[in-house]
């Protein structure tokens, strides 16, 4: 029997990172006109309570909205989370985060860090200042699937839905249920604090601590860019990124997620441009505008695919295989 349960509580720890969770507004009724990352991560755990034999334990990493996300942010939440992970009594961690861009950060925390133990993302579509707000139900239940046993990776919770981070994806503006795991489904419900599992969890990998390791190390991270394919779209843009490059720019793009059209096709002026960008030595792939679905191989593809990662995934993806493979000689 593992001796941990048995002698003594399991710490579940919750870093906050700001968001609409922790947002206030002036009026209770105002769901929309708040100043997101007001409200610290301790505050947000008043009255939830953990499940027995729990013990919470509350930082604050960051308190920003979360469309500002960025590289030194992820940094720091990483080395975080590791250092936390690695404490033989933390089951699990609760990152309580934006909605805006947690999709981004729960796969670039699932790519660095790949971990045994979970890893919950959540959130909130109201600030903490709402008539009623779904924050705190979101923060139960992710402690809940932070303290579940046989749960690891890094997974998202929202409105009782739990998500993998290589699927999840926000896909409404405004209802509280505003995360989808496109065609390949949720992955649990958290359904009056009992986890109901439909899928493996998301796999855990030694090898990511490789990728851990270069982002502790890098002075700058990868330049990749997103330039979507859409009626009439041109190579200005892909042109406009070669010729700072050709001068010297300070950081040069070194990468370009294509956002594709349906199966990974690209207009024509388009495709043309990320040729001439690929053949210069910057790194190009290819992902599906699509919300649903991958892309599938077809011969002859001169620009790679990113299967069924979306451009904000892919990019991601490829920033942490250019800085894996350092620069180019
Ligand atoms: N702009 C907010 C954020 O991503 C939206 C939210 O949390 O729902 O921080």
């Amino acid at each position: 029997m593992d001796p941990i349960s048995v002698n003594r509580e399991r710490r579940v720890i919750v870093l906050g990172t700001g968001g609409t969770i922790a947002g206030r507004a002036s009026a209770a009724s105002d769901n929309i006109g708040y100043t997101a990352g007001e409200v610290g991560v301790a505050d947000l755990l008043q009255g939830i309570g953990a499940p027995p034999g729990i013990g919470l334990e509350a930082e604050q990493v960051s308190q920003v909205d979360s469309k500002d996300m960025g590289f030194a942010i992820w940094r720091t939440l990483a080395q975080r989370c590791a250092h936390w992970l690695a404490e033989p009594d933390v089951a699990g961690i609760v990152i309580t985060h934006g909605t805006d861009t947690l999709e981004e950060t729960a796969f670039f925390l699932q790519s660095v860090l790949a971990p045994s133990k979970p890893v919950v993302l959540t959130c909130a579509m109201r600030p903490a200042s709402a008539l009623a707000p779904d924050g705190p139900q979101n923060v139960r239940d992710a402690i809940v699937v932070a303290a579940t046993p046989q749960a690891c990776g890094v997974v998202a919770v929202c409105a009782g839905t739990v998500h993998g981070a290589l699927e999840v994806r926000k896909v409404h503006t405004y209802r509280l249920d505003a995360f989808d795991s496109g065609d390949a489904g949720p992955l649990a419900y958290v359904e009056e604090g009992a986890v109901r599992q439909l899928r493996c969890w998301p796999a855990a990998d030694p090898a990511a601590r490789t990728v851990f390791d270069r982002i502790a190390d890098a002075a700058t991270w990868p330049r990749v860019e997103i330039l979507a394919s859409h009626a009439e779209a041109r190579g200005t843009l892909v042109d406009a990124l070669l010729e700072e490059r050709r001068r010297g720019a300070v950081e040069p793009v070194q990468g370009i997620v294509l956002a594709a059209t349906g199966n990974g096709t690209l207009h024509h002026a388009l495709e043309a441009a990320a040729l001439r960008a690929q053949a210069e030595g910057v790194a190009v792939v290819r992902a599906t505008r699509c919300a649903e679905g991958r892309i599938l191989p077809r011969p002859g593809q001169s620009l790679r695919d990113a299967g069924t990662l979306s451009p904000v995934k892919a990019r991601i993806a490829l920033m942490l295989e250019l800085l894996v493979a350092g620069p180019a000689a």
